[in-house]
């Protein structure tokens, strides 16, 4: 049997980025993949934000290869490890230490979806509220919980039952203006005849990565960063897909000088696109009974040893200034795109999309840009944005060809 028909035959239907790339991959390095036919992509996808440091990154890699040579243990429940001391260690010198931030971190199931899981129930437990207020055009993941603070109807009737427990809230650019928007959000915190319950928590992406690159202003963030500290309302972000330096710094509501009382990551926080996920929880916050939420992998060491590589970067010249570069040509490229009759810019650092207002124009140059060799995927419920997020480890040489690229794409397709 061909790899085409074993998965036509024996996997289920419910795949998805496959279908826009019928080819089977066989290696990957750095910003770029190669088919079994020796034909090289340059990747712009980063695996939905868990390849910020590309693939296979040579220090990440020995690392890892080292760890498992000296027969470390490599799932260990949530026992204490060399390796999970070393991380957190790391984590706190490199992440909070410099942001003179003090989070706990609770180690969640590997997925993005299970930290929100175990965010949602944090906010819940510690606020005696059940409500979550989350916003239109959000996705914080599959599992029951994480869905019912997402908007996609399409995913959400996947459920199968009703989803409880959240409200939506209109995100930043829904409504006409900030102050629209801010103050239905402050409505609903006091409870001023909304027939809205008070919610435990307000939970956000500060850029949509799955909702179309939509992207919240600074001032809608502390807006609502400010109506819930008001209101005695928890602030979780969802720094799932955005963070782990993907706006440029590590997390991506840094600028806007906020302090959420609840963080969400995971993705490219396993360095190598190896699963772990993290809540990072204000210390008054950590109120979860012991055993609450437990789950076997927890205990990922090769995650560990590849987050704790990771974060060894960030104190690495050439990889900030690596970082500054993809975002400063993303930038070029968004100024660029805004020229472009129908085709709008959003986003920020290396978190880009181009919405059309054709939105049938963002598939069209997903499959050409297949074609000439860029991997690329569309964002947002009808598809209709084109979203672009290299590796922040991307050559500025490969990246201004690929932009230039799709650039070309663009200016092709949108007359069409
Ligand atoms: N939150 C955000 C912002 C995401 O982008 C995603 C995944 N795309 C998730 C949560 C869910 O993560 P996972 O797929 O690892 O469960």
């Amino acid at each position: 049997m061909s790899a085409p028909e074993i998965y036509e035959q024996i996997e289920s239907d419910v795949r998805t980025y496959c279908r826009q790339f019928p080819v089977e991959f066989r290696a990957a390095r750095g910003s770029s993949l190669t088919d079994v036919d020796g034909r090289r992509y340059l990747d712009l996808m980063s695996a939905a934000g868990s390849l910020n440091y590309g693939h296979n990154h040579p220090i990440i890699k020995a690392a890892v290869i080292d760890y498992l040579a000296g027969d470390g243990p490599v799932q260990s429940l949530d026992l204490h490890t060399e390796a999970k001391t070393e991380f957190i260690r790391t984590f706190r010198d490199t992440v909070f230490a410099p942001r003179n931030i003090d989070y706990k971190i609770q180690f969640a199931g590997p997925t993005g979806s299970n930290c929100v899981e175990a965010a949602l129930k944090i906010a819940r437990v510690a606020t005696g509220r059940s409500t979550v207020a989350a916003f239109t055009g959000g996705f914080h993941g599959g599992s029951l919980g994480a869905l019912a603070v997402s908007s996609n109807r399409k995913k959400r009737s996947a459920a199968g039952v009703t989803l409880p427990g959240a409200v939506f809230l209109p995100y930043d650019g829904a409504l006409d203006s900030l102050s629209e928007s801010l103050g239905y959000v402050e409505m609903v915190a006091t409870e001023s005849a909304t027939g809205v319950d008070k919610p435990a928590a307000f939970i956000l992406e500060t850029i949509q990565g799955e909702g179309g690159v939509a992207t919240a202003s600074t001032a809608w963030l502390r807006g609502v960063a400010d109506i819930a500290a008001r209101h005695d309302i928890l602030l979780i972000v969802d720094d799932i897909q955005a963070g782990c330096g993907r706006t440029g710094s590590f997390f991506s509501f840094e600028d806007a000088g906020i302090e959420p009382d609840i963080v969400c990551l995971a993705k490219s926080v396993g360095g190598l696109g190896l699963p772990m996920a993290l809540v990072l929880l204000k210390r008054p916050l950590d109120v979860l009974p012991r055993g609450s939420h437990a789950g076997t992998f927890r205990g990922q060491n090769l995650s560990f040893v590849a987050g704790t590589a990771a974060l060894g970067l960030w104190s690495d010249r050439e990889f900030l200034n690596g970082i500054d570069n993809v975002v400063t040509g993303l930038e070029t490229f968004s100024a660029e795109v805004g020229h472009i009759p129908g085709a709008t810019p959003r986003g920020r650092g290396a978190l880009r999309g181009v919405h059309f207002s054709n939105g049938a124009v963002a598939g069209q140059i997903v499959q050409r840009a297949f074609e000439a060799g860029i991997l690329l995927e569309t964002s947002g419920a009808d598809s209709d944005v084109v979203k672009i997020m290299p590796p922040l480890t991307t050559p500025l040489d490969e990246l201004s060809d690929a932009l230039n690229i799709v650039l070309s794409l663009i200016k092709e397709t949108s007359y069409v």
